[in-house]
């Protein structure tokens, strides 16, 4: 494709700013632009005309149909979908859309999770456009992003939240850039650039097992002779029929103002990444979401499934996604880039020492907002990055902040001592190249690289908390110095005294080796493995008035969510949990009964034609996968067990329940199958092995 036809395709789908400024009136274009920058309401004569201008965008393009695009707490994004025509006489219609149709909906919403929020008798809640994210068009109709409330303006959805928390992160870091004297600036936006990871596989390998097509993720199968050991996938040449796929998915993307960057091969045999360049936290999102259902939708057309579950198969690498976030202004300026001047240097050390203040004290937030079923594969489970959070800061910046609380010479680089807001920092290489990938919060040169987060869960929740947390922190910061009689100095004491306190949420080590478990645990930092256990904290009373302070959340709204993750951290085991029976029961019971059949038919028919004939491999194979079988058996039995038993008085015990109890005994169940795989001839084994879907794209 060449520059051109790329450029023409960039953005072809979306409603963006340029296309509003060619249709819209400057009238309307500048209430709209106001809208956006000061975050005033769009009148009812502005949404006409704008809903005018875009419905004629759209036909133009083949639109018949139009929708509220919102994000409810299922993770995925939720979309119904009206035509544009309205009769009028002698039988004809006319394609129509109202401002007020633009501006909101009301979807009948029972059936989305509320946690409680919503009683059915109140089922509605309602959607309202978000004028900060264009609106674009997917498969024929016009889709218009927007946030989704009940009725009482509780949010339901995971683009409230995020919207809030960044309106707050913006009021308090400007409060605190005033300080500095910086008049100019007039809103601070979060930045995020998401890497995403996803597995291919070839569909016809895919539809023969029910697992992936219930769960997403093998329940079974037995290590194949080659994983991940050779590391020749990494980086490597991308199989022609995968370049294929990766140069639709470009193209789809960029029609969507999407801006996908980066494409490369990952560590697991059939794992790949998709980057794009960041963009606010806000489309970002929306984009994220996009992208993960484009994948999808791409890979079939090229007869492959994409898969973005964390762990699809087990003992090979899982998938995550690593949220890259930084703050800047509305004047191009990243507060976390260490600047040139002495007052550009005592700013980033402040936003430094806020963000880990943050990350210190709000440890068991950040966890909770990647505690997902998916994500207990990786977290905690032998795989990167732990489930202790610390921050990595590279060896110039640790030696920076070392000597800023000893008030020692930063000897390094012959520096005498650090005097903040006088002095200019060493400088600090960006992207250092002894990169830390164990660490779950990395500090790379001007951004944060939080690295916990699950392949297939919204960056909503994360950037929240990051957002959220940040911003009280900055609050603290602004409410101490506004106060101060020497700014200067107190600002000095202020980045001492919070490094000092912090101090021990920052590791440069390695995250996977036991000893760092023993450290983190003698440096009190919390160590939740799964997200049973994570989500005990979520109600902590710090938290609700962490939330509460900044309107980001209400305690109602925290309550529902949490119950929302806990019903389904239970539905999504007990799933796993009942397609493991059925599987046993219907396709490995009666494969491994009929090659033991078949395989005592052969020691008879052998015996028949010479009595004495020992037979001692096959009775022997006969006696282990009979012995095996029996087992399996009964653990089948077992798991259904416990699944009809009682999980307990509370949506709590009942997490606990089915972390510790029903996924143990899947866990028991596997072992027996996958050791009967190993033992039972290829031809007999009724479902691919690991060895077919992982190789399964030629
Ligand atoms: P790596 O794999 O080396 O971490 P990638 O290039 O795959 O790097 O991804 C880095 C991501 O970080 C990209 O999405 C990029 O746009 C994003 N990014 C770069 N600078 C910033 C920034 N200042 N704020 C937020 N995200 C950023
Ligand atoms: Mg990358």
């Amino acid at each position: 494709m060449s520059d051109k036809k790329v450029s023409e395709l960039f953005g072809s789908m979306v409603f963006n700013e340029e296309v509003m400024r060619q249709r819209l009136s400057n009238t309307c274009y500048k209430a709209w632009k106001k809208c956006v920058t000061d975050g005033a309401s769009l009148e009812l004569e502005t949404a006409h005309e704008m809903a005018a201008a875009m419905k004629e965008w759209a036909i133009e393009k083949g639109a018949t149909h139009f929708t509220h695009w919102f994000q409810p707490m299922t993770g995925v994004t939720a979309e119904k979908h009206d035509s544009f025509i309205a009769p009028v006489d002698g039988g004809r219609v006319l394609m129509q859309f109202s401002g007020k149709e633009l501006v909101r909906g009301e979807p009948d919403a029972s059936s989305f999770p509320s946690g409680g929020l919503r009683a059915t008798f109140e089922a509605r809640g309602y959607t309202a456009w978000d004028p900060t994210s264009f609106a674009f068009i997917k498969d024929g109709s016009l889709c218009i992003p927007t946030v989704f409330c009940s009725y009482s303006g509780q949010a339901l959805d995971k683009k409230t939240p995020l919207l809030r928390s960044m309106d707050e992160l913006s009021r308090q870091a400007v409060r605190v850039l005033r300080l500095f004297g910086d008049t100019g600036v007039k809103k601070v936006v979060s930045q995020v650039g998401p890497e995403q990871e996803y597995f291919l596989i070839d569909k016809d390998v895919f539809n023969q097992r029910e697992d992936l097509i219930l769960t997403g993720r093998t329940l079974f199968g037995a290590k194949p002779p080659k994983g991940q050991e050779l590391e020749d996938h990494y980086f490597g040449t991308i199989k022609p029929r995968v370049a294929a796929y990766m140069k639709e998915l470009d193209e789809e993307l960029w029609k969507l103002g999407i801006l996908a960057k980066t494409k490369h091969n990952e560590v697991a045999p059939a794992q790949h990444e998709l980057a794009p360049i960041y963009a606010d936290a806000n489309t970002a999102g929306d984009h994220n979401q996009l992208t993960m259902e484009i994948m999808k939708k791409v890979a079939g057309r090229h007869n492959m499934v994409c898969l973005l579950h964390e762990k699809p198969f087990a003992g090979v690498n899982g998938s995550g996604k690593h949220d890259n976030w930084s703050i800047s202004t509305d004047t191009g300026v990243n507060l976390f880039r260490p600047g040139s001047t002495p007052s550009q240097n005592a700013r980033f050390l402040l936003f430094l020492a806020a963000f880990i203040k943050g990350v210190d004290e709000y440890q068991e937030v950040l966890r909770c907002s990647v505690a997902t079923p998916g994500n207990d594969h990786r977290l905690g489970a032998q795989e990167a990055p732990p489930a202790i959070i610390s921050i990595f800061l590279g060896d110039e910046l640790t030696a920076i902040v070392d000597s800023i609380i000893q008030g020692t010479e930063y000897v390094e680089h012959g520096k005498k001592t650090l005097s903040i807001g006088v002095d200019s920092l060493p400088h600090i290489p960006q992207d250092n190249t002894d990169r830390n990938r164990t660490s779950p919060l990395a500090f790379t040169g001007n951004k944060f690289e939080f690295r916990m987060l699950g392949s297939s869960q919204s960056i909503s929740g994360p950037n929240v908390a990051l957002n959220t947390i940040m911003a009280e922190e900055l609050s603290q910061f602004a409410d101490a110095l506004e106060k101060a009689d020497d700014f200067q100095n107190a600002l000095h004491d202020l980045i001492r005294d919070t490094l000092k306190a912090h101090q021990r949420i920052i590791f440069n080590g390695n995250g996977y080796e036991d000893a760092w478990v023993e450290e983190a645990e003698r440096r009190g930092l919390s160590n939740l493995n799964c997200t049973a256990d994570a989500l005990k904290t979520y109600l902590k009373p710090q938290h609700i008035a962490l939330f509460e302070k900044h309107g980001v959340f209400t305690k109602e709204e925290l309550t529902a969510r949490n119950e929302i993750h806990l019903e389904n951290y239970c539905e999504v085991i007990g799933i796993e949990a009942r397609t493991m029976i059925d599987m046993v029961r219907k396709d490995i019971f009666p494969a491994v009964s009929a090659y033991s059949g078949d395989l005592a038919g052969t020691i008879a028919a052998k015996k028949s034609v010479v009595a004495d004939l020992p037979c001692t491999a096959e009775t022997s194979l006969l006696k282990k996968i009979s012995a095996l079988l029996e087992k399996v058996a009964v653990q089948n039995s077992q798991l259904e067990a416990l699944l009809a038993g009682d999980p307990g008085k509370d949506a709590y015990e009942a997490a606990h329940y089915y972390r510790y109890t029903v996924f143990a005994a899947m866990q028991d169940l596997r072992e027996s199958v996958d050791t009967l795989e190993t033992l039972v001839a290829a031809d007999y084994w009724p479902i691919p092995s690991y060895t077919d879907l992982l190789f399964s794209i030629k």
